[in-house]
């Protein structure tokens, strides 16, 4: 089934499974009647307000108000725009400026602080807690409810902004169609059980993976959403059993977080079908941890926010290819291209820069039209990654072109470094980041957590990298890290971890 809108997908659940439990937080739970009730109550709001063609700024932590309120600024015929809740206001001010929004929804205790960064034009909406939030929607009267707008799938339903690791964050313009397309076209290679499918959600819900793996597509499946409100292993782990969780969507540092939980068993996953890792390199390491000690497959995408946000899949049934984010998504072409000379299409099993065509692309950043002539080029989305593709269409990514470094005069992939270092039985979580180095242009510097009950030596994975790797792609140092500095979404922030390395040397 491919819908056009995001709304489809929830408009269905609600018209097939009302009596449903769509979503579900601590001792809340709402049926899709209620669901999409409150959608419209809130879209109600949202449309008196001046909503409809413009942008609503979502500032709400995990909650199923921000679940709602995404539909509802989506039912109003307005872009959502949802922004890590942690940001400062020095951080929120340039994304509040360039996503120009009529409206601000906040919790109610940042209410001032918004009042004083969002743009003069917008409202500021408080939004109370969950129960006095759904309770407040539900005693208004349905009888004034406004007329919706018609939704066109080319209108923009999502203003995704990216981590902004490289620099500033951008805003990603994303059409109904791309996301509603993306879900769609996700589910042909990993299909859920329409009905029957219990989805946990503890990624931050205002980053594209989960809008894309838990919100839109729980409501694809007319599925129940279970939210946390963030990631702690006990409470996934507690979660999974209680809940009888079917999908855990997750990116890579969870599953090593799980597995070093002893509470992990066979028995308190068995309602699980299987994983999902996404935003992230999975180590290979990793995913043998975990299918070991739980039984339960892991398949791994490969996507960002400026497409919608899912390129590839690694479903089942496909040849096992470890290493690989599997082949593209159906309607979606991949080309490998010379990351020096971008016209020249490189060859198979070649590296280099990843680009994309699809109908799940984003159709610009907003306002940063020099940024968007450089991304999308030729009807090409460059994504910044490197990789290369397989004969059998398989794609395998080397690293980030960010993150490449030069160690005298050849390219090396950290990432191929941290799966070796994740190779030895010491080593909990290993990350390697390229340094100035005087003589070699950059050296590598490789940051390693041991294993809750073992000791990891320098000298041991000194001895274990020159085993597995070429002269030059050694780390010249290693330094032992009890936690790895995660970036907002969780991901390893290698950012942080070259500042820590080029600090640790001086
Ligand atoms: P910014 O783009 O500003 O740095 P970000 O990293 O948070 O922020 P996202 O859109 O969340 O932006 O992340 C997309 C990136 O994550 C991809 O370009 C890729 O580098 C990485 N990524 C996602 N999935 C995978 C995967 N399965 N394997 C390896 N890398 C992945």
């Amino acid at each position: 089934w491919m819908p056009d809108t995001t709304l489809a997908p929830l408009d269905r659940a609600i018209a097939e499974r009302p009596e449903a439990v769509a979503v579900r937080m601590g001792d809340i739970a709402l049926n899709y009647a209620d669901y999409g009730h409150a959608v419209a109550m809130l879209a109600a709001d949202l449309v008196m307000r001046g909503a409809a063609g413009g942008t609503v700024a979502i500032i709400l932590r995990n909650s199923i108000a921000l679940a709602v309120a995404i539909f509802a600024a989506q039912r109003a015929g307005a872009a959502c725009a949802t922004l890590n809740p942690d940001y400062t206001l020095h951080e929120l001010t340039p994304m509040l400026a360039d996503a120009a929004p009529q409206l601000v929804l906040c919790h109610a205790d940042r209410l001032t602080e918004m009042m004083a960064v969002a743009p003069a034009h917008a409202q500021v909406m408080p939004i109370p807690e969950d129960r006095t939030f759904l309770a407040n929607l539900f005693a208004r009267d349905m009888a004034s409810l406004p007329a919706f707008p018609t939704i066109a799938p080319n209108t923009l339903a999502v203003l995704q902004f990216t981590g902004g690791t490289t620099g500033r964050a951008k805003g990603v313009e994303l059409t109904h169609r791309a996301i509603a397309t993306n879900i769609a076209q996700r589910e042909a290679v990993l299909p859920t059980d329409f009905g029957d499918e219990r989805i946990l959600c503890f990624m931050p819900m205002f980053h594209s993976f989960a809008a894309a793996m838990c919100i839109n597509l729980s409501a694809y499946a007319s599925g129940t959403l279970v939210i946390l409100p963030r990631y702690r292993p006990d409470w996934v782990i507690e979660a999974i059993a209680h809940h009888r969780i079917t999908r855990l969507p997750a990116g890579p540092t969870v599953f090593n977080g799980l597995i070093a939980q002893d509470a992990l068993t066979r028995e308190g996953t068995q309602s699980l079908r299987s994983a999902w890792s996404g935003s992230a390199p999975l180590a290979r390491e990793t995913r043998e941890r975990w299918e070991a000690r739980t039984g339960v497959p892991v398949f791994e995408g490969y996507g960002q926010s400026e497409a919608g946000p899912i390129l590839t899949y690694f479903g089942p049934g496909m040849i096992a290819k470890p290493g690989s984010v599997g082949p593209a998504l159906p309607l979606t072409h991949l080309r490998i291209v010379d990351p020096a000379d971008p016209s020249r299409i490189c060859d198979t099993d070649e590296v280099g820069e990843i680009t994309a065509q699809g109908p799940q692309i984003m159709r610009g950043y907003r306002g940063l039209a020099e940024e968007t002539a450089a991304t999308l080029r030729d009807g090409w989305l460059h994504t910044g990654d490197i990789g290369r593709i397989d004969a059998d269409g398989h794609l395998f990514i080397e690293d980030r072109k960010k993150d490449m470094a030069l160690v005298g005069g050849y390219n090396v992939f950290p990432r191929e470094i941290d799966e070796v270092l994740m190779q030895h039985p010491s080593v909990a979580a290993a990350a390697c980041v390229g340094v100035p180095d005087s003589y070699r242009g950059e050296a590598i510097v490789a940051f390693v957590t041991p294993r809750a009950d073992r000791l990891a030596d320098s000298a041991e994975l000194a001895d274990h990298c020159t085993r597995h790797l070429v002269r030059y792609k050694h780390p010249a140092r290693y330094r032992m890290l009890p936690e790895m500095p995660l970036t907002p979404v969780g991901k390893i922030d290698k950012v942080a971890l070259r500042a820590l390395a080029i600090a640790l040397d001086r």
